[in-house]
Formats: structure tokens, C-alpha cells, sequence
């Protein structure tokens, strides 16, 4: 199939969470209580909390994951359900923590096996240069045709986040999302990534971002803080800083 593949996308406005709770099991505790929120096309937003807050929860929500057990996710107006979720997913990019690589050439990592014409070819050199890893690949002495081994086992633990990010620059989806994607990268490399979140929001996608970096979160527009399941605070790092001791705590850690 290769290039013949049309992917079906939905406009991607506005997001909202309209009274969101969430259980993981009937009768069980409420584990998302209350939720509404509202993000926009183009914002840089940060998911902020303690352990055990509900970050991963509110992701997995997002990514149409898990099944609400009150309220509901909206697209610019427009309720997701069974018929639309799989529109809504062809939307986006997710940056897991830890990354699923496979067996086979950087090239397919990335790409995941698109055909290797020129178009692509200057999509995944753009794509790993935005998640800066183009110059490491390039140092290898089979360039992007390198294979990955089991589990990407000959790569550092910042070198499969920074292909992990690469792979969904690649996929060029209109909203990004990552959890924890800067844990594994040393400080210089997470300065760079908070350049490469940059040129995305220039390129009009909507990012979202499950951080424990306060240094990611004081460049987003929006920080969202999570504890115990609520939304906390919810505005700019300043306006947070200013509002929230709780808030104000946890940038102490
Ligand atoms: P965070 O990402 O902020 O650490 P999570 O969303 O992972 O928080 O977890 C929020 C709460 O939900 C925690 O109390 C956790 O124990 C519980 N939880 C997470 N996953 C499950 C699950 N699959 N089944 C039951 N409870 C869960």
C-alpha cells in the first residue's frame, strides 16, 4: 500500500473535557473527579502533579484510551464516540515514555516502513534534525539504513526518546502528545527539546505534555495541575506561582 495509504482526519480545534469523572472500575474510587477543560489548537500545554495525581489517566483519556464513566470528551463542539474515535486518534502523535522499537533500520523506526522516496527521505532527515538525533545517525557508519536491535538495546536511553519524538514529527500529526518524553535526556539535550517543542507550535500543532519538568512547564502557555484527581490550578507558570502554594510547593522539589 505505501504511499497509497489516506489517512482521515478530523478538524482538531478545540479540546474539551465537559465534567469528566472517571473510575478504573465500577464502584471503585472516582479517580478523575470533575473535569472540565478546554485546550486550544496551537497551545503548548504542561500536565503537572504529584505521583499518583492522574496524569497518565488524563492522557489516556485524551488519546481515547479508556472509557469515561461520566461527562465526555468534545472536539470543537463535537462528542467522542465509537463512530468518531478512531478519527480522532488518526489526530495523534503519542510519545510514550518507553518507546516500542523493532527490529529492523532506523529508516523504518522512524518512518514505519513508508516507501523510501526522495519526499520521505527529506521528511525523516527534517524529522530527526527537529528531534535531534539526524547528527547521531549520521555518525553511524550505515547512516539511517543502522539496524536496531531487540528492544533498541544498542541505543541510550535519550537516543530512543529522541527517535521516539522523530517518529511522530515524522507522522506530522496536528496534536503531540508526550508523556515523560524528556525523563531519559540530560539537561542540554531537554534545552534543545524545549527549542524543538518551539518550531512545532510554529508549525500550528497543538502540544500536550505529561512533565516533571519545571523548566518545560515554565516555557508552555498552559500548565494544568493535577492532585488527587482534581483539576488544581489551571493558567501560565506565572499565574500559577502567584495562586497556588501547592503549586509554588512542587516547583521546590
Ligand atoms: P500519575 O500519572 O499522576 O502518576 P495515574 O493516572 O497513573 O497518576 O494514577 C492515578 C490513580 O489511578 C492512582 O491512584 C493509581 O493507583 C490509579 N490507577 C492507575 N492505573 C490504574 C489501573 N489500571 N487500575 C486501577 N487503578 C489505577
Amino acid at each position: 500500500v505505501g504511499n497509497l495509504v489516506f489517512t482521515r482526519r478530523m478538524d482538531s480545534g478545540n479540546i474539551k473535557f465537559n465534567n469528566v469523572n472517571f473510575s478504573y472500575n465500577k464502584n471503585e474510587e472516582v479517580i478523575l473527579k470533575k473535569i472540565n477543560l478546554s485546550i486550544n489548537k496551537n497551545n503548548l500545554v504542561a500536565i503537572v502533579g504529584k505521583t499518583g495525581s492522574g496524569k497518565t489517566t488524563l492522557l489516556n483519556i485524551l488519546l481515547g484510551m479508556l472509557k469515561l464513566t461520566e461527562g465526555n470528551l468534545s472536539i470543537d463542539g463535537k462528542e467522542i464516540n465509537n463512530l468518531n474515535l478512531k478519527l480522532w486518534q488518526n489526530n495523534l502523535g503519542f510519545v510514550p515514555q518507553d518507546v516500542y522499537l523493532f527490529e529492523s533500520s532506523i529508516y523504518n523506526n522512524v518512518s514505519l516502513y513508508r516507501e523510501k522516496n526522495s519526499k520521505n527521505l527529506q521528511k525523516i532527515y527534517e524529522a530527526t534534525k527537529k528531534a535531534k538525533i539526524y547528527d547521531h545517525i549520521e555518525s553511524l557508519t550505515n547512516k539511517f539504513e543502522t539496524l536496531i536491535g531487540e528492544r533498541g538495546s544498542n541505543l541510550s536511553g535519550g537516543q530512543k526518546q529522541r527517535l521516539a519524538i522523530a517518529r511522530a514529527i515524522f507522522a506530522d500529526p496536528e496534536i503531540l502528545i508526550f508523556d515523560e518524553a524528556t525523563s531519559n535526556l540530560d539537561g542540554e539535550t531537554a534545552n534543545s527539546f524545549i527549542e524543538t517543542l518551539k518550531n512545532l507550535k510554529s508549525l500550528k500543532k497543538t502540544i500536550i505534555m505529561v512533565t516533571h519538568d519545571m523548566k518545560l512547564a515554565q516555557n508552555c502557555d498552559q500548565i494544568i495541575f493535577l492532585k488527587k484527581g482534581s483539576i488544581e490550578a489551571h493558567g501560565s507558570y506565572q499565574e500559577l506561582i502567584e495562586s497556588c502554594e501547592d503549586f509554588k510547593a512542587l516547583t521546590n522539589i
